[in-house]
């Protein structure tokens, strides 16, 4: 059966290949993508006021006639002023446009409009700026907002779109088998998408959304499944069970029984023939690192090799020497292969990794890089998971003979993202803390006043030979409202902490010189360390006490525990002051939530319910096919159907089967889509 879907939009009618190029900057190429561009929001000019009842400085739809067109009025270079008057029949409109000519002229006098925009003016006088139009006859009066880009505005956009549509048969965008349709009470596809973007009434876009939202958890689940099954399916090399004794009588500390709980977790799989494939999920200081030491331990007893992989110089240094503390004393030698090393280093570590002498290797993404070989690599160990992608995850499997993996993610996952995120995986959960932590003192705190006690305390506490963070937002020259933080540091230095030794840590310093400020603070020679996020992730200095965040309310709840994190690893009694100048309800609430508990899996429940999974990982960073219509905070419902829907059709082995072949071309595409 021949489809249009998947030919190039120039066949679309309207659509040259001038506007193509333009199209493709959106990332659209086929008619398929065209349709399932969807729109941001929409315009409802479905009940226009008078003029007159317009809400001054709000953005307003009216219903006019144009009465006149005044002469073009060019102000400046590259600016051209139209103004025409329209009548609502009883008060006058005056309107303005900038720029743009077809609009003007595509306006008839004695015509009636509908028009949308920002009012001002007075008692007397209405004045409406760059509105957007519509006919007083087209049958479309909720407008659809598109993601634009330059050279292609909302009409051209709606245009294409519209004919997009009528080019495609309603039966062949349908790819859900009829009775899933009918008892998840969803949509026809075509439907959904004609609703989605041209809604004839308000109601119509919602069962329109949640069509599609479904089709998304549903294939999104589908796809992961099936990863989970691929690698299912594979062999790998079943280790023999180890008594570890020999790793865990050399630790400075026990494990706790949660550490304990993953390690057998992990030690089961790793014995089996199928590749190893869990997430190790646990909050901050949970002792993470102990675990993928004891599976790097049984590997390496095993006769195989391990690699860790971290997504910064710092924190593959850090783990190198952590895992260096934990193994050397049993007699598993561990290496390092970073970005930063001189050539000579470099070419050492890799030939040794290559003859079997090292059992660890510890780095960045240097450790995958082509040149790079394993002698016998069995298990691959991934930190702070999120930073990588499903794409880069798969490509790291590929290395070796279907190696081990284990994944860490230091962001306590709510269950539900957890499931859609990794769905791939199988999951251990760390949710125990070392014993003997201290607790977190947490603060929120506004106002200038306060803020010069807090900064009191900072001092106090350096004073008392602490140390301490001072983090504020990425460096952004040109924001006023930001600070910098090398000007900020400066600031400090100068000031408040004038006297004390102030180190400087931001993302665009050379790797090997965050390195040295990093390795620096951490061997007491800052007393405090102005910042930006940074040292999120991860680096551990136990002479650290005070954590304090600038602009607090920029950040995630998620991230700012994680920040928090970073002190509370030593003997000291550590706080964390979160200092803001916004003083809305809604940012107590949310800084509140901080001050009341330590637990990251229910502050990121919060953050999940407060920011939306799109921001939970600050830039979708979780690599997955991004969701553009599902939320997974606010259709847990829909999840959940999406979920048991998915399940049924694997566990019945229907989803093989004929008559489910157009979803199975729908998850494949799916993601092609994150290989890219
Ligand atoms: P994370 O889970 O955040 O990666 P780490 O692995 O960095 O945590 O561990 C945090 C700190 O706790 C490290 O200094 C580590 O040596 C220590 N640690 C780990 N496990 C235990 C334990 N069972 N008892 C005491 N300290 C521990
Ligand atoms: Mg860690």
């Amino acid at each position: 059966m021949s489809s249009r879907l998947d030919e190039s939009i120039t066949g679309v009618k309207g659509v040259g290949e001038k506007k193509a190029a333009l199209f493709l900057k959106l990332g659209i190429k086929t008619v398929r993508d065209l349709i399932y561009h969807l729109p941001r929001s929409y315009i409802d000019c479905t009940s226009p006021v008078p003029v007159m009842m317009t809400e001054l400085g709000g953005v307003n739809v009216v219903e006019v006639e144009i009465v006149r067109k005044q002469a073009p009025a060019r102000i400046r270079k590259g600016m051209t002023v139209f103004r025409l008057l329209a009548t609502d029949g009883t008060d006058d409109l005056t309107v303005t446009i900038y720029n743009l000519q077809y609009l003007f002229d595509s306006l008839k006098i004695g015509e009636k409009y509908l028009l949308c925009g920002k009012v001002t003016g007075n008692l007397t006088r209405r004045e409406m700026s760059s509105p957007t139009v519509i006919k007083s006859t087209s049958a479309d009066k909720i407008i659809p907002v598109y993601p634009l880009t330059a050279g292609l505005n909302r009409n051209a956009v709606t245009v294409a779109v519209k004919n997009a549509l009528s080019l495609v048969r309603p039966d062949e965008l349908e790819f859900l088998p009829a009775d899933i349709i009918k008892k998840a009470g969803l949509m026809p596809e075509y439907d959904a998408l004609r609703a989605i973007h041209f809604p004839r009434t308000r109601g119509e876009a919602e069962p329109a959304r949640k069509r599609l939202a479904f089709d998304e958890l549903l294939t999104l689940r589908l796809g992961m499944t099936e990863m989970r099954e691929r690698v299912r399916r594979s062999t790998t090399f079943a280790m023999k069970p180890v008594d570890i004794s020999g790793y865990t009588s050399a630790l400075p500390f026990r494990l706790t029984g949660a550490q304990l709980r993953a390690i057998s977790e992990c030690m089961r799989d790793m014995a089996c023939p199928t590749p190893m494939n869990r997430l190790l999920l646990g909050d901050v200081g949970s002792g993470k690192t102990a675990v993928a030491a004891a599976c790097c331990y049984f590997a390496a007893k095993n006769g195989a090799q391990s690699v860790m992989m971290a997504p910064t110089e710092i924190l593959a240094s850090q783990h190198y020497d952590s895992l260096r503390g934990f193994l050397e004393p049993s007699g598993v030698r561990v290496g390092l292969l970073t970005g930063s090393l001189t050539k000579k280093q470099k070419t050492a570590v890799v030939d040794a990794a290559k003859n079997g002498e090292l059992d660890v290797i510890v780095g960045t993404h240097a450790l995958f890089q082509t040149g790079v070989e394993y002698s016998r690599l069995g298990l691959v160990i991934t930190d702070e998971q999120h930073r990588f992608g499903v794409a880069q995850r798969s490509a790291l499997a590929q290395k070796g003979e279907n190696p081990h993996r284990l994944v860490m993610s230091a962001t306590p996952i709510p269950r539900t993202l957890a499931l859609m995120i990794y769905g791939e995986l199988d999951i251990s959960v760390l949710d125990e803390l070392p014993a003997g932590r201290k607790e977190i003192k947490t603060y929120a705190v506004t106002g200038k006043s306060l803020r010069s006690r807090a900064m009191a305390f900072v001092r106090k506490e350096l004073d008392a030979g602490g140390q301490a963070y001072i983090v504020c937002p990425a460096v952004e020259a040109g924001d006023g409202a930001m600070k910098n933080v090398v000007d900020y540091a400066k600031e400090l230095s100068e000031g408040e902490f004038s006297g004390y030794r102030v180190g400087v840590l931001h993302g665009q310093l050379p790797a090997a010189k965050k390195d040295e400020v990093m390795r620096d603070f951490k061997d007491g020679k800052y007393d405090l360390l102005v910042c930006t996020t940074v040292v999120e992730v991860g680096v551990d200095v136990p002479n650290a006490s005070v954590m304090t965040v600038e602009n607090a309310d920029r950040f995630g709840l998620s991230q700012l525990h994680q920040l928090r994190g970073r002190v509370g690893r030593g003997e000291r009694a550590s706080s964390c002051i979160l200092i803001t100048d916004n003083p809305s309800e809604d940012v107590r609430k949310r800084l509140k939530i901080l001050c009341s508990t330590n637990n990251g899996f229910e502050i990121s429940e919060a953050d999940l319910e407060i920011r939306g999974p799109g921001d939970f990982f600050g830039s979708a960073q979780h690599g997955l096919p991004p969701l553009k219509i599902a939320d997974l905070a606010s259709d847990s419902e829909l999840v959940a159907l999406a979920q048991s829907t998915a399940d049924s059709l694997t566990d019945t082995g229907r989803i093989s089967l004929p008559g489910c072949e157009p979803l199975r071309e729908r998850v494949k595409r799916l993601f092609e889509r994150v290989e890219e």
